[in-house]
């Protein structure tokens, strides 16, 4: 419908999350009058940060060196590893799964870092796995896999107390209400 260069740049930001055509329409118009350097910078942005950044070798978060300054900051303690299905702040160390279990989904145990999490309580000295999965069916389903798989190999799991929304998303939790339901987490 449009020159087939600006329809290829409509359909490529069409794509992402949360755009839709119009969105898309808008910002490729937006494009085509703004400066070549603008364009450019826009457009390097996108190449360096896919050439540059990838996930820690240690806890799967994102980075641009081989491990991230999480793992890489001494000042952390040591023996915590909070379980995440996704990246946020904390005191200790992290482990991102990738995801929770989710049979309706596909998505098993063995399609999530649970073979990596388990090599690092094996070697790191870790005492601790809380399990800051989200409080939905597929984290509790997570959560208690966690417990079942870990407690064998002599380290507490913990679960994040309530607090948070039920069916809320723990990425978007605001800190104070994430250092609650860390401070009053339960055993399992
Ligand atoms: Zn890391």
């Amino acid at each position: 419908m449009f020159e087939p260069p600006v329809q290829r740049l409509i359909d490529e930001f069409a794509r992402l999350p949360g755009i839709g055509q119009k969105s898309a329409q808008r910002l490729a118009f937006h494009l085509l009058n703004a400066e070549n350097a603008d364009a450019q910078r826009l457009a390097d942005a996108i190449v360096d940060m896919k050439a540059t950044v990838h996930l820690c070798s240690r806890c799967f978060n994102v980075t641009a060196e081989d491990e991230c300054s999480i793992c890489l900051d001494l000042r952390r303690d040591m023996t915590v590893v909070c379980v995440v299905e996704r990246a946020q702040e904390f005191r200790g160390r992290y482990h991102v799964l990738g995801g929770a279990i989710s049979p309706i989904a596909g998505i098993g145990p063995e399609t999530l870092r649970m073979k990596e999490l388990v090599a690092r309580v094996e070697t790191e000295g870790i005492a601790e796995i809380i399990a800051a999965t989200n409080p939905t069916v597929e984290g509790d389903t997570t959560a208690l896999y966690l417990a079942r798989l870990l407690k064998p190999l002599g380290v507490t799991v913990s679960r994040l107390a309530s607090g948070l929304p039920v069916g809320g998303d723990i990425d978007y939790a605001d800190e104070i209400t994430l250092g609650r339901a860390l401070a009053g987490r339960k055993e399992l």
